[in-house]
């Protein structure tokens, strides 16, 4: 019984000291997942949504630390010595909608790429490019003529609007 006891015991380290492992080999902190919009457990069913801003999305996981609940956005097969900066405004875009939706502004997210983890800090300056960004996208959008921006005939092709578009390469 009591050789059971001990069996039972040395597992439990066992499957605890693989969680510690793998929670290093992501760069993650150590923190519980809230909600996770990745796999089997996802949980994050509903984008996070504002519609004050006209701004909807969901982050790959959400952290619970402290107070603060953490963005995390994972692209798991990117190889980059720093961010993008499109991978930089998605994140930022989840720390202004977390706060839009708590009322509680996260100090930072994570955006993690297959070796590297980066951190975001949630600053009133980030915050202001997203709402900048809302308002260019919404602008461009309302726009009746707007130039084509690239010189890809591939993406032409590939594009849903090329039999009303003007400025088709193909
Ligand atoms: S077809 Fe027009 S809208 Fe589509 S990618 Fe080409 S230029 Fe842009």
């Amino acid at each position: 019984m009591m050789g059971l006891g001990i069996a039972l015991i040395l597992c439990a380290l066992g499957v605890l000291l693989i969680a510690i492992i793998l929670r290093q080999r992501s760069g993650l902190p150590w923190a519980r997942v809230v909600s996770t919009d990745v796999g089997e457990t996802r949980t994050l069913t509903r984008p996070l949504f504002s519609a004050r801003l006209g701004l909807t999305g969901k982050p790959d996981y959400i952290l619970q630390q402290g107070d603060y609940l953490i963005p995390v956005e994972v692209k798991p097969h990117r190889r980059a010595p720093q961010p993008y900066p499109s991978d930089l405004m998605q994140l930022a875009a989840y720390l202004v909608l977390l706060e839009e939706t708590t009322g509680v502004a996260p100090p930072y997210g994570l955006l993690r790429y297959a070796e590297e983890t980066f951190s975001l800090r949630y600053t009133p300056a980030v915050r202001a490019e997203v709402l900048a960004t809302l308002t260019e996208m919404r602008d461009l959008l309302s726009a009746v003529d707007v130039a084509r921006n690239h010189d890809d005939a591939a993406r032409c092709r590939g594009c849903g609007f090329r039999s009303q578009c003007e400025d088709a390469l193909v």
